[in-house]
């Protein structure tokens, strides 16, 4: 079985993120349109789907790399707001986030310390506030 799924996926591209994230919103998409009984998603999800499959079995790895790459550009950044904002929620019971008022890089400081000097690391701007 797995000399067999081997031999079909010898010189094909596989699995990437990209296609990953396809059949998660085809997914989606199928409960979506089950929920609110709108074909038009269905219909959507299996284009999705196919090309998800579509890209697993592509020959042409170069093109689907370069595919997953801009896909990656894109979302790499949106992941790691979405961390720092969950990070962000888990610290706010222990720490009190500032903006620098001079680089507005993000602070953080332990919270209950009353007022405080705080100094930016970024760009040594000195400011008062209570934490
Ligand atoms: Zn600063």
């Amino acid at each position: 079985m797995k000399n067999w799924l081997r031999k079909v996926m010898a010189g094909r591209y596989g699995v990437d993120h990209l296609s990953n994230a396809l059949i998660t919103l085809s997914i989606i998409l199928l409960l979506l349109s089950a929920i609110f009984k709108l074909s038009i998603l269905n219909t959507g999800a299996m284009v999705i789907l196919a090309l998800s499959y579509f890209r697993i079995f592509s020959r042409n790895i170069n093109k689907r790399y370069q595919e997953n790459m801009k896909f990656l550009n894109f979302w790499n950044p949106i992941k790691g707001k979405w961390f720092s904002f969950k990070n962000r929620i888990k610290q706010s019971k222990t720490h009190k986030f500032f903006k620098c008022p001079s680089c507005e890089k993000q602070l953080r400081v332990p919270k209950g310390k009353g007022k405080i000097k705080i100094s930016c690391p970024n760009c040594h701007t000195k400011f008062e506030a209570r934490s």
